[in-house]
C-alpha cells in the first residue's frame, strides 16, 4: 500500500481521477479534506479539538455510477493506495476515516431510488440514498422500510448495510441485515458484482451476509433491494413503571419468549429513567421506565397490547398509559441532538453488546461495575437501556462518560482506549459480543481477534483473496496492512 505518493504520482492519479469523475465530483481543496477528518468517534473529535492535525485524505471524489466507482478501484489498485468508502459518516467507530490518507469515496451521490415493487413489498435504490429519503419514497407507494435508527437522516442505505444497523423498531423489522434481499458491490478489483436475487436459498453459502457487516474493507455497496412491509393500520405505545432494571427485563423477556411482536421494547435502566426518560419526557416517578410500541392491523394491536398489559402488570409494572409512549415516540431523536446529546468536552462511549437472556444481566453489572470502581477518580458513570430484542435475547445500549477527561489529548486517547477494552472485555468474558449495531471501524478493529480467536485467520484469508493489495479501507476491522 503506497501511502506517501511522489507530486509525479499524485499529480497522475488526480488526471486519472478527473478523466474519471470530472472536475464537479472531485475535491483535493483543503477545507473538503477536513470534513472527512472526524465521524462520530470520540478519539478524532477530541484529537481537532485539542488542535492536533488529523489525517485528511489526498482526494475526495463523488462517483455517480458504479462504473466510475470500478474504474476508481482499478486506479487505486494500480497505484496501490486506500479507498475509503464514506457514506453519511454518522458512523462512531471511525470506520469512514482515511487513517492512511488515499481516496475518500463518497457514495453519497449514488442516490437513485430504481423500483419499488408493490406487489411483492421491496424497494430498490443506490447506496448513498439519504435514508430519510428512502423512507419518503417508500410511503408515497403506501409502504415502509421501517428502519429508523436515530441517525436516520443523516445515514445512508450503504452505511446501514455496511456497518450491519438496527434501527428503533428492529424488534419487528429486524436489522439491516434482515431486510436486505440482495446488493450490487464492486469490489477492490474494479468487478462489478450482484448476489442472489432473493436472501433466502440452498445455493451455497452467503456471499451477500458476507459482505454485509464488512464495513468498507471487501468492496462498495452501490445498490440494494430491501423487503419493505405496509404501511401500518394502527400505531400505539403502552409504557410502564417497574420498581427495579430486573422486572423491567422480565418482562422484556417473557414478551418476546411469548412470541408476541411488539415493533419495539425499550427498557431504561434507573439511571437512564432519571437523567435521560425524566427530563425528556417531564415524567416524575423514579424506576425502570419501560416503553413498548405495537402495530398493524388493529384487531392485532388490540390483543397484543391485552397480553403484554397482562404480563407487565403480573410483573409489578405500574401502568402509565398510552400517552407516555406516544411522548417518548415523538421525542425519541431529542436524546441524540443538542442540547441533549452527548459531545466534548466530556468523554463518553456507547458500547453496545448484545447476549442472550440468560447472560444479560451479568452483562450489564461486570461493566457498570468496572465503570463505577475502577474509574471512580474520574468520576465515571454509566448508564443504559436495552433496545434490540430477538427471540432469544437482548442488545444494551451502555454508556460510559467522563464529564472531565484529561486534557493532555496523549493521556486522553490513553484512558479512552483503556475504558473501551475493558467495557468490551467484560461483555466477551460474560457471553456478549464487541458490538451489535455500531460496527468496529477503527476503535474496535485491534479487539478483533480477542473476539474471534482462531476463526479471525479465516476473516483475514477472505480479505486477503478479494482485496490483496490491501487497498480497501485499511486500519479497520483487524485486518493486517499490507506494503
Ligand atoms: C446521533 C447518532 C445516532 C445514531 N443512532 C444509530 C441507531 O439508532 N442505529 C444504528 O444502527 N446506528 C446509529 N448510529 C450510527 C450510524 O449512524 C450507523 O452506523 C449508520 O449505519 C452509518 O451509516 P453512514 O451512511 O453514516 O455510514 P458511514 O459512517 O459513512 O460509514 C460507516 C462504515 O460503513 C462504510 N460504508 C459506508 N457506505 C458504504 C458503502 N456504500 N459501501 C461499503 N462501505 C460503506 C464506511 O467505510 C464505514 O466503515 C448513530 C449515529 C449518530 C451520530
Amino acid at each position: 500500500m503506497n501511502t506517501q505518493l511522489t507530486s509525479y504520482q499524485h499529480d497522475m492519479v488526480l488526471s486519472e481521477l478527473l478523466d474519471i469523475v470530472g472536475k464537479e465530483d472531485l475535491s483535493i481543496a483543503t477545507p473538503d479534506k477536513f470534513v472527512y477528518a472526524i465521524d462520530h468517534y470520540w478519539v478524532p473529535e477530541m484529537w481537532l479539538d485539542r488542535g492536533k492535525q488529523p489525517v485528511l485524505p489526498d482526494f475526495v471524489v463523488h462517483p455517480e455510477s458504479p462504473e466510475e466507482v470500478s474504474r476508481i478501484m482499478k486506479l487505486a489498485n494500480t497505484y496501490r493506495i486506500p479507498v475509503t468508502p464514506w457514506g453519511g459518516g454518522s458512523g462512531s467507530q471511525g470506520g469512514s476515516l482515511p487513517v492512511y490518507g488515499g481516496i475518500i469515496l463518497d457514495v453519497k451521490k449514488l442516490n437513485k431510488i430504481i423500483d419499488i415493487d408493490t406487489r411483492s413489498l421491496t424497494i430498490t435504490a443506490q447506496a448513498g440514498i439519504n435514508g430519510e429519503h428512502l423512507e419518503w419514497a417508500a410511503n408515497q407507494k403506501g409502504i415502509t422500510v421501517g428502519h429508523y435508527p436515530a441517525s436516520q437522516r443523516a445515514s445512508t442505505l450503504g452505511g446501514w448495510l455496511a456497518a450491519r444497523g438496527s434501527g428503533t423498531l428492529s424488534a419487528k423489522y429486524g436489522k439491516a441485515e434482515d431486510m436486505v434481499m440482495s446488493i450490487q458491490v464492486v469490489l477492490p478489483s474494479g468487478e462489478i458484482i450482484r448476489t442472489l436475487p432473493t436472501p433466502n436459498h440452498a445455493t451455497g453459502p452467503g456471499l451477500m451476509q458476507l459482505l454485509v457487516g464488512s464495513e468498507g474493507t471487501l468492496g462498495v455497496i452501490t445498490e440494494a433491494t430491501m423487503r419493505a412491509d405496509p404501511i401500518p393500520e394502527e400505531r400505539r405505545f403502552r409504557s410502564f413503571l417497574f420498581s427495579s432494571l430486573a422486572d423491567g427485563l422480565e418482562a422484556g423477556r417473557r414478551i418476546m419468549t411469548a412470541r408476541i411482536r411488539p415493533m419495539v421494547i425499550r427498557v431504561y435502566d434507573e439511571e437512564s429513567t432519571v437523567k435521560q426518560v425524566k427530563r425528556v419526557l417531564d415524567l416524575t416517578a423514579t424506576g425502570t421506565y419501560m416503553v413498548v410500541g405495537f402495530d398493524g392491523f388493529k384487531d392485532f394491536v388490540d390483543l397484543e397490547e391485552k397480553k403484554v398489559m397482562e404480563i407487565c402488570l403480573n410483573i409489578g409494572g405500574k401502568d402509565l398509559g398510552n400517552e407516555a409512549g406516544w411522548k417518548w415516540w415523538n421525542h425519541r431523536y431529542d436524546f441524540y441532538f443538542p442540547p441533549r446529546m452527548k459531545s466534548l468536552p466530556r468523554m463518553f462511549g456507547t458500547t453496545d453488546t448484545v447476549c442472550t437472556y440468560s447472560n444479560i444481566e451479568k452483562v450489564y453489572y461486570a461493566k457498570k461495575e468496572i465503570i463505577e470502581t475502577k474509574y471512580r477518580k474520574w468520576n465515571a458513570y454509566y448508564q443504559a437501556h436495552f433496545s434490540h430484542w430477538y427471540p432469544w435475547g437482548v442488545m444494551v445500549y451502555d454508556e460510559f462518560f467522563i464529564d472531565k477527561p484529561p486534557q493532555d489529548p496523549h493521556e486522553a486517547l490513553i484512558l479512552h482506549n483503556e475504558i473501551w477494552a475493558d467495557l468490551v472485555r467484560a461483555s466477551i468474558s460474560n457471553g456478549g459480543v464487541l458490538n451489535e449495531h455500531h460496527g468496529t471501524g477503527m476503535k474496535l478493529g485491534w479487539l478483533m481477534r480477542e473476539q474471534y480467536g482462531p476463526a479471525f485467520s479465516t476473516l483475514q484469508s477472505i480479505k486477503d483473496v478479494i482485496d490483496p493489495n490491501g487497498i480497501m479501507n485499511p486500519g479497520k476491522l483487524g485486518f493486517a496492512l499490507k506494503g
